[in-house]
């Protein structure tokens, strides 16, 4: 415990939470200790990410693990990756069940962007990735009528609550088991009025049991902390970027 603690303490990592799964200094420890895939850690190599940043190093442990988190680390710290190895791993491969994970973007520039490493990191793995581009195609698209063959919706908040608001609703969230909200400070910016509203409407949508969600910000606001404590259990939060008190 003191030695993690210490490793920790270097890579300026603080944690807060009850058992917080221990980090990782390198991806190949994912293979023994969580059973990742040879094919996935090669997709990580491949895109030229050799050693895990600190965010990754704690964040993808937690959710491996399953838990609940809050991950707030600068920009550029690689927090897409961060997100983005759990949830391929923890899907395995393609179903026909709907969407079992999506990815909160505050914009659409940004969700093209978490696309595209999705599809790089994913590679191989047969999935069926989404981006919603235009709302009113997606009408028809995700319906109830449709092959369900989807795994991973990346979108933006208003674009999602918009086919949730459809009657009957253009799209099912009953399977979803991974709900992440990407730039979660942004999301929750005054300026962004609503936000809090939409994300309990598509919260309320998932109504899969094992619903487990991830936020991540670059700085970790009263706001954005004060909303996790109180709506996400076992909640574990990771800060990149101060020392360990
Ligand atoms: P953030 O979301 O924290 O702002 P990104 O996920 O966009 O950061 O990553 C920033 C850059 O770092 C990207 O170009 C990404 O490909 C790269 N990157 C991510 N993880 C690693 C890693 N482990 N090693 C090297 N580069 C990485
Ligand atoms: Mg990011």
């Amino acid at each position: 415990q003191e030695k993690i603690n210490h490793l920790r303490n270097v890579n300026r990592i603080s944690v807060t939470g009850s058992h917080v799964p221990k980090l990782i200094l390198e991806f190949s420890e994912l293979k023994t200790e969580y059973q990742v895939s040879e094919k996935l850690l090669n997709n990580m190599t491949s895109s030229g990410y050799k050693y895990p940043t600190p965010i990754q190093m704690q964040a993808i442990p937690i959710m491996l693990e399953g838990r609940q988190v809050l991950a707030c680390a600068p920009t550029g710290s690689g927090k897409t990756a961060a997100f983005l190895l759990p949830i391929i791993h923890s899907l395995q491969g393609p179903q026909k069940k709907g969407f079992r994970a999506v990815i909160l973007s505050p914009t659409r520039e940004l969700a093209k962007q978490t696309y595209r490493e999705c599809l790089r990191l994913s590679d191989g793995c047969d999935f069926r990735i989404h981006i919603i581009n235009k709302a009113n195609q997606a009408l028809t698209k995700y319906g109830p009528s449709s092959s369900q063959k989807f795994d991973i919706l990346i979108t933006t908040p208003k674009r999602l609550v918009f086919l949730l608001n459809q009657d009957p609703p253009a799209i099912s969230l009953n399977n979803v088991e991974w709900l992440i909200v990407d730039e979660a400070d942004k999301l929750f910016e005054e300026g962004i009025r609503g936000f809090k509203q939409q994300l309990d409407e598509i919260t309320r949508s998932c109504t899969n049991t094992n619903l487990r969600r991830g936020m991540f910000s670059a700085t970790n606001t009263p706001a954005v902390s004060k909303w996790c404590r109180r709506n996400m259990k076992g909640l574990v939060t990771v800060t990149v970027g101060q020392r360990n008190a």
